[in-house]
C-alpha cells in the first residue's frame, strides 16, 4: 500500500480525489463539514512539504452544469478549514483547467469545478480521466466515499501514474480500520447488526461468520429471525422471504461457533409514530396490533454484557426506530456500551448507515475507535467486496 508518509512531495503537485459531496443549504452554505475535515489532514501534510494541492471532487448529482451545485460554493468553508486561502477554477479539466493547475505555486490549493458537470466522470471515460491526470505530477485518492465506484477520477485516472499513485491519509485510516476488524481482530470479535432490514445484511453476515465469536442481531431485522423460529410478531416489519435464510444462519453460525444473540424482550407500539401507545412484552409474544421499534430492558442487559466482554467491535445499524425519540432507549444504550467497552480496550469501529448518524445524534463520536465517513464504501468493505478506487492504487 502507498500511502503518504515517508515521501518527499515538495515542489510537486499533488492530484487529489477528496469527497466534498457536503450538504448545501438553501443559501448554499455547508450545513456538515465533517467531509472537508476528513480530507484536511492528506492536504496539510503535502503542503507542509512545500508541495501544492489540486482538489477534485463531484458535488450531488447535476444533469449537466447546473450552478446550484458547483464547488464555488464551498471555497469560503474549505479555505476556512484550511486555515488558507483557497483558489478555484470553474473547470476541471481542459485547458482553463491545465492552465489554472499549471500556475498553482508551493503551498497554494486550488479547487477545480464539480467533476460530475461532465458524464464522462461516472461513465469511467478514459480520455477524460487522462485529461484529469494532467493537472498533478502525482496522484492521490482520499475519496472513501466514492471509492466503491468506478468513475474516471476515483479509479481509471490512477492508470496514468503508474507507482506514483498514493493512499490518502483518510483512505488509509478506513482501509485500516476494515482491516483491523476483519483480518486481525483481537478476540472475541463481535458484529452487531441492526436496521430494518435482512436483506440488506445478508452479504455482511455471511462474509463475517468466519470472522467473528458473536453476532448480535438488532433493529427490524429481528422479526424476520423471530417469525422464523415460529414468534408471534404482531405488525412489526418482517421480511417473509428471508425466513428460511435466518434459519439457515443460525445453523450455519452454530458449526462455525459463532454465537448469536438475539432480544428476549422488546419496546412495542401500537403506530408506528413517535406517539404511539407503548409497552415491553416478550419477542416471541407480540399482540396482532402491535409492533416492535426498540430493544427491551432485559435484551439491552445481556447485550451489555458480551459488548463488555468483546475486544473489537464493529456496530452497524440501530437497534431500534432511534429517529423516534421515545424508541431511541435501546441505540443509546448500545451506544454507551460500546464507548465503555472502547474505553477498557476494545476496538470499536462504527460503520455504513444509520449507526453512525446515531453516534453523532448522541454525541458519542469521540468515545468509539473510528467512525467511518463512507456509508456506501463501508458496506461493500464489510461485504468483502473490492473497491475499484482501491483496487486501482494497488494495480
Ligand atoms: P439501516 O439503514 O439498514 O441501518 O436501517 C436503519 C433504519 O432501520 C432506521 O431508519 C431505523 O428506524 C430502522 N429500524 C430499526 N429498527 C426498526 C424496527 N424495529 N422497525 C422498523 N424499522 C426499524
Amino acid at each position: 500500500m502507498h500511502t503518504l508518509t515517508n515521501n518527499d512531495f515538495s515542489g510537486r503537485k499533488a492530484l487529489i480525489r477528496v469527497d466534498f459531496n457536503v450538504p448545501l443549504d438553501g443559501n448554499f452554505q455547508v450545513t456538515d463539514s465533517t467531509r472537508i475535515l476528513a480530507a484536511k489532514e492528506s492536504i496539510d501534510y503535502i503542503l507542509n512539504q512545500g508541495g501544492s494541492c489540486v482538489l477534485i471532487s463531484h458535488l450531488g448529482r447535476p444533469k449537466g452544469k447546473d450552478a446550484a451545485l458547483s464547488l464555488s460554493h464551498i471555497v469560503n468553508k474549505v479555505s476556512e478549514i484550511l486555515g488558507r486561502s483557497v483558489l478555484f477554477c470553474d473547470d476541471c479539466v481542459g485547458p482553463k483547467a491545465n492552465a489554472a493547475a499549471a500556475e498553482l505555486n508551493p503551498g497554494e490549493v486550488i479547487l477545480m469545478e464539480n467533476l460530475r458537470y461532465y458524464p464522462e466522470e461516472t461513465a469511467g471515460d478514459v480520455d477524460f480521466a487522462l485529461g484529469l491526470s494532467k493537472l498533478g505530477d502525482f496522484y492521490v485518492n482520499d475519496a472513501f466515499g466514492t471509492a466503491h465506484r468506478p468513475h474516471a477520477s476515483t479509479t481509471i485516472v490512477a492508470q496514468f501514474f503508474d507507482e506514483d499513485k498514493y493512499f490518502g491519509k483518510l483512505l488509509e485510516k478506513e482501509v485500516k480500520a476494515v482491516q483491523k476488524v476483519m483480518e486481525k481482530g483481537e478476540k472475541p470479535v463481535l458484529a452487531i447488526l441492526g436496521g430494518a432490514k435482512v436483506s440488506s445484511k445478508i452479504t455482511i453476515i455471511e462474509n463475517m461468520l468466519d470472522k467473528i465469536d458473536h453476532l448480535i442481531i438488532g433493529g427490524g431485522m429481528v422479526y424476520t429471525f423471530s417469525k422464523a423460529m415460529g414468534g408471534n410478531i404482531g405488525q412489526s416489519i418482517c421480511e417473509d422471504d428471508y425466513t428460511d435464510f435466518a434459519l439457515e444462519l443460525m445453523d450455519k453460525a452454530k458449526t462455525k461457533n459463532v454465537k448469536i444473540h438475539l432480544p428476549t424482550d422488546v419496546i412495542i407500539a401500537n403506530d408506528f409514530s413517535n406517539n404511539a401507545n407503548k409497552k415491553t412484552c416478550k419477542v416471541s409474544e407480540i399482540p396482532d396490533d402491535w409492533q416492535g421499534l426498540d430493544a427491551g430492558p432485559e435484551t439491552l442487559k445481556a447485550f451489555e454484557q458480551v459488548v463488555m466482554n468483546s475486544k473489537t467491535i464493529l456496530w452497524n445499524g440501530p437497534l431500534g426506530v432511534f429517529e423516534f425519540e421515545n424508541f431511541a432507549t435501546g441505540t443509546i444504550a448500545l451506544g454507551e456500551y460500546i464507548s465503555k467497552s472502547t474505553a477498557a480496550g476494545a476496538y470499536s469501529l462504527v460503520g455504513g448507515g444509520d449507526s453512525v448518524a446515531a453516534v453523532k445524534q448522541f454525541g458519542l463520536q469521540s468515545k468509539m475507535s473510528y467512525i467511518s465517513t463512507g456509508g456506501g464504501a463501508m458496506l461493500e468493505s464489510l461485504e468483502g467486496k473490492s473497491l475499484p478506487g482501491i483496487a486501482a492504487l494497488l494495480a
